[in-house]
């Protein structure tokens, strides 16, 4: 690991100061459970890491008029155990799908929500397009991980993050805080002491086209400091992951829906596919179909055939088309209480 300035700021407005200081590199470290690998495999070299865990105003859930507001610092125990998020079960749903004590206790949201790609080739330093030499390495070596949607061009990595597919459903917004987030955003319960803007979550990540860009939109000198989701008691939601393993495990492809039903009919539908491409993955198409019916195995199907009628899988995963429109299917169900 190469040595770095450790800065351990109070505050958002301090953080954003360590983070945007002029002509040095820095890293984010909330839980440091995916950051202290990459230090130690010299995939990241920052010349300063700033540890965001003392900061208070990082690890609330406050409840608002039109929804709630949760620090991006919060724990996945913090999530599990607020009486405040209890409506929103897609977000159990993932969190009971991460089975290890240590990540539960350790593992932040924000810290999910901006985990670099899982990608082998990206893991043994072939940079977030897996290239060597100008060859995609993904393209055409073991590729049986990576996405099924949105690879026609060089990234070919699926976003690793477990929530972001649940969020997107529900509309949540991220807060991005620092160097160049323009309008000011106060929080609720406070004025804008930094640059900050909210942002939807679905316009947050990206897929990158060189090796020089990232998967979000975060610029260097950004965080994101809280998630804001909308109060919507009518929607109900789920999440169902495909995972190979009991134990700790990525999915092999997940789904998050909102819907809201009103007589038996589907009135409000919103389904996210994750881990089958390189951002989660939206379709409006799947959703639509569902308007107006009835939620049944049947429609859930036909929805579920839509999602993943557009995949261009490479030469080694077309196995995860099935199992994507299963998790799709089954997230669906599940939020119509007819998966037990
Ligand atoms: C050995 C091991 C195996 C794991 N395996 C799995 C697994 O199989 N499945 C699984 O779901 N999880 C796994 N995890 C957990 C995984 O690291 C989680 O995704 C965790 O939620 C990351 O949160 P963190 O706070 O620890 O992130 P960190 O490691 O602190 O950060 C992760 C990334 O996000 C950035 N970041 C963090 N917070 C912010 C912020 N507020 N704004 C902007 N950027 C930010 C960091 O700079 C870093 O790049 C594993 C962890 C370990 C240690």
């Amino acid at each position: 690991m190469k040595s770095f300035e450790y800065a351990r700021p109070t505050t958002e407005a301090e953080a954003v100061a360590f983070l945007g200081a002029e002509g040095i590199q820095t890293a984010i470290l909330a839980g440091g459970t995916d950051l202290t690998s990459l230090l130690r495999a010299e995939l990241l070299t920052p010349a300063r890491v700033v540890d965001l865990k003392q900061i208070p105003s990082l690890r609330t859930i406050t409840p608002l008029d039109d929804g709630i507001q949760i620090g991006a610092l919060c724990t996945l125990d913090e999530l599990a155990q607020s009486p405040q998020l209890g409506h929103y079960r897609s977000l159990f749903d993932v969190i009971d799908g991460i089975r290890a004590i240590q990540v539960q206790g350790c593992g932040t949201l924000g810290g999910d929500l901006c985990h670099l790609p899982n990608c082998w080739y990206f893991r043994k330093g072939y940079g977030i397009l897996g290239m060597e030499q100008g060859v995609s390495l993904p393209e055409s070596g073991d590729n049986r991980y990576h996405a099924i949607l949105g690879n026609s061009g060089p990234a070919k990595f699926v976003n690793a993050s477990r929530f972001a597919p649940a969020l997107i459903a529900w509309g949540a917004k991220v807060r991005i805080i620092g160097l160049g987030a323009a309008s000011g955003a106060g929080l609720s319960n406070g004025p804008a002491v930094v640059d900050a803007e909210w942002v939807p979550l679905e316009y947050f990540y990206s897929t990158p086209q060189t090796d020089r860009q990232g998967h979000t939109i975060l610029r260097p000198g950004q965080m994101i400091s809280h998630v804001w989701l909308p109060e919507s008691p009518l929607m109900s939601s789920a999440t169902y992951e495909v995972l190979q393993m009991e134990g700790l495990d990525w999915p092999l492809a997940a789904a998050g829906v909102c819907l809201q039903l009103e007589g038996g009919l589907v009135r409000d539908a919103r389904i996210v596919m994750g881990h089958v491409a390189p951002v989660p993955w939206l379709i409006d198409d799947a959703a639509r179909v569902l308007i107006g019916q009835p939620l049944n195995e049947e429609t859930a199907a036909t929805a579920a055939a839509f999602a993943v009628a557009q995949s261009t899988p490479l030469s080694m995963n077309a196995y995860k088309v099935q199992i994507a429109c299963t998790a799709v299917k089954r997230a669906l169900l599940k939020a119509a209480g007819q998966l037990t």
